[in-house]
C-alpha cells in the first residue's frame, strides 16, 4: 500500500508547523505514544493551538 502523505497533509489540523511528522502518520502516532501523548487530531481546534498533547489533557482538559 502506497503512502498517503500528501492527502494526509491536507486532512490534518495539526498547526505546529515546523514539524517533519506532518502527514506521516504513523510516524506521528508513534513519536506522541511513546510520550503518553496524542496527535493533534484527537483534539479541538481550540485544544490543538495549545500544543499540549498529553492523554491527560485529551481526557480530562489540565
Ligand atoms: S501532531 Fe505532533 S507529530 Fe503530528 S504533525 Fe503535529 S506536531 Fe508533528
Amino acid at each position: 500500500m502506497e503512502c498517503r502523505v500528501h492527502r494526509n497533509k491536507k486532512d490534518c489540523n495539526c498547526t505546529y508547523e515546523p514539524c517533519s511528522r506532518k502527514g506521516t502518520c504513523c510516524e506521528c502516532l508513534q513519536y506522541h505514544r511513546q510520550n503518553d501523548e496524542l496527535p493533534a487530531c484527537f483534539f479541538t481546534a481550540e485544544q490543538e493551538r495549545t500544543y499540549n498533547r498529553s492523554v491527560r489533557y485529551f481526557l480530562d482538559g489540565r
